[in-house]
């Protein structure tokens, strides 16, 4: 059994309810099994890793589930937490105002979600294997909503559905694939209210970004 057999074990799934991982999406085939109902269920129960013991809820992700558009990001903050909505707080403001930009709005025609569903102690960096445990959530959400394009925001959703561990500086500017599926690489809002040059950086990997979904 590979270790993401033995991870959706822990998690109660059957191992029919095969998800594909970064590397192994070229060679199996899409087999998508769980419903919403299941997965909606399955988070909130969910103790595959030591994350569920300080969380106040989980955070499962919010929106349109047919959305064209897929933002994926981090982990909660003390916020999400609290109110169990990803990006609220002064980053989902600056989101949302992003959004606005590009003619965008939550819950209409766009799904955001995080990489991990409960929060880490302190806002830390989430670990490998909280990663490794929580991410079979996310790549079935995607399966599930079949975005046009996804924007990976920051570096712990960029490497994970990158299967990389290379930097957001060099994999900014340029389309990659997630299932065949468009992947645009910007920094997560969290880190641009602290690095406030940066959001021109930002503002111009939305606008690559809604220039691909046009293209598509
Ligand atoms: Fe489960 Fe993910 Fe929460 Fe860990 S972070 S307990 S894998 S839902």
């Amino acid at each position: 059994m590979s270790r993401r057999d033995e991870v959706l074990a822990e998690m109660g799934f059957s191992p029919v309810w095969k998800l594909r991982t970064p590397t192994a999406r070229a060679e199996e085939p899409v087999r998508p099994q769980g419903s919403w109902i299941e997965i909606k269920q399955a988070v909130p129960a969910c103790t595959a890793c030591g994350l569920h013991k300080g969380r106040t809820q989980t955070v499962f992700g919010v929106g349109d589930e047919d959305a064209d558009w897929l933002l994926v990001g981090e982990a909660p903050g003390a916020e999400e937490d609290r109110l169990g909505e990803p990006f609220v707080g002064q980053a989902g403001r600056l989101l949302d105002n992003m959004l606005g930009a590009i003619d965008l709005a939550r819950g209409e025609n766009v799904y955001i979600c995080n990489v991990l569903k409960c929060r880490p102690p302190g806002n830390r960096n989430p670990e490998p294997d909280e990663v490794a445990k929580c991410t079979p959530y996310l790549l079935r959400q995607i399966e599930l909503i079949e975005p046009k394009l996804i924007v990976a925001m920051g570096r712990f959703a960029a490497q994970t559905l990158l299967n990389t561990d290379a930097s957001i500086a060099s994999l900014r500017g340029r389309v990659h694939r997630y299932a065949g599926r468009p992947l645009i690489v910007t920094y997560h809002p969290a880190y641009l209210l602290r690095n406030l040059p940066d959001k021109s950086k930002a503002w111009a990997d939305l606008v690559f970004a809604r220039k691909t979904m046009a293209s598509l």
